[in-house]
């Protein structure tokens, strides 16, 4: 436990937590909407800090990112809480559980866990995943402010739904970001994870104007956000406003906690990735095995540049600077491979 950071203090005890657009007005002895930051009476504290329920070595293509490192693996590390409330969550054990519910937690330092960071040779870095880190805030920012000193990278797995103050700091230690775009109504955003949609379209653009590494990921949901004039809209703000380059995900729905909907249909994703792919270069289609959507392919000459097979992946023609060794066009990003 630790003292929590953008709070204030409000009439009769109360506190206000200003790191995530919930704001949440919290009572003396209670929690916030992520049930991991509690008023004590005296301050906010993040319950989480140095609380770990998953720590391991991932492949980077795991989180996902395909265009920042392919083929590496990165420390992954979570712990418990969410400021959403996804009907559809996949970690719902960890994300909607206090810290007191959780059996399988261990504790660790942000020094123990850049130590085994650097132990692994193959690793780059560290990854804040599984649950959601913004709600991990005091624990993340300490760890990726060492990680940075010890030339590791930090990547963020999150669903973008954070104030910009605490998210400008944050920015300073983190490298790339995998973001969750959810749906692009404010509908679904509502009523299917309590929160809203335009936060999170700041985060996108705040994080591209501070030139971090973006991969956008949308779980594709039955007559929930399949719509595909609503998707066409979302790819081409996509486009506009992040860049054609940007990496989108196209990830397979199953039906878990809340939702009961059937699986997205394989006809829907592959709709899904030829409307996208006439508006951005890289679309793939995850948690699924297909055929079409698991490569990268120039977008200039069309060669084959990087092959996936589940999480294994194969430099087929890309050079070490991230080019297409038939054409010279770059794909992976300088800095990013
Ligand atoms: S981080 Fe938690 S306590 Fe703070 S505003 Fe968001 S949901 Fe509420």
């Amino acid at each position: 436990m630790k003292t929590a950071r953008f709070f204030k203090k409000e009439e009769n005890d109360k506190i206000r937590c200003h790191l995530c657009p919930h704001n949440c007005k919290i009572d003396i002895d209670k929690r916030g909407i992520c049930r991991v930051r509690k008023n004590t009476g005296n301050e906010l504290v993040s319950e989480n800090y140095g609380k770990v329920c998953s720590i391991r070595f991932d492949p980077i293509e795991k989180k996902p990112l395909y265009h920042y490192f392919p083929g590496k693996i990165i420390l992954s590390v979570g712990s418990i809480g969410c400021n959403l409330r996804c009907k559809f969550c996949q970690n719902f054990e960890i994300s909607q559980s206090t810290v007191d519910d959780y059996p399988f937690i261990s504790e660790y330092t942000p020094q123990e866990i850049v130590k085994i960071a650097l132990k692994e040779a193959n690793n780059f870095g560290i990854s804040y995943t599984y649950n959601e880190p913004i709600v991990w805030y005091e624990f993340m920012y300490d760890i990726a402010k060492l990680a940075q000193t010890e030339k590791l990278k930090n990547v963020m797995v999150t669903n973008g739904f954070i104030n910009r103050e605490p998210l400008e700091e944050l920015c300073r230690f983190m490298d790339a970001f995998s973001v969750d775009l959810k749906a692009f109504t404010d509908r679904f955003y509502k009523q299917l994870t309590s929160s809203s949609l335009e936060p999170v379209l700041e985060t996108l653009k705040y994080l591209k104007s501070q030139h971090k590494h973006i991969e956008i990921t949308n779980l594709v949901i039955p007559e929930e956000n399949d719509d595909e004039d609503v998707f066409l809209e979302m790819v081409k703000w996509i486009a506009s406003e992040i860049g054609i380059n940007t990496v989108l995900h196209l990830s397979r729905y199953y039906p878990t906690y809340k939702l009961n909907r059937p699986s997205t249909p394989l006809s829907t994703l592959l709709k899904f990735l030829d409307i996208a792919q006439q508006h951005l270069n890289y679309v793939f289609i995850g948690n699924m095995r297909t055929e079409k959507g698991q490569n990268t392919y120039c977008r200039k000459c069309g060669e084959l540049v990087i092959g996936r097979h589940g999480y294994s992946t194969i430099r087929e023609r890309l050079d070490e600077q991230g080019n297409c060794v038939n054409c010279g066009n770059n794909i992976i990003p300088r800095g990013s491979i």
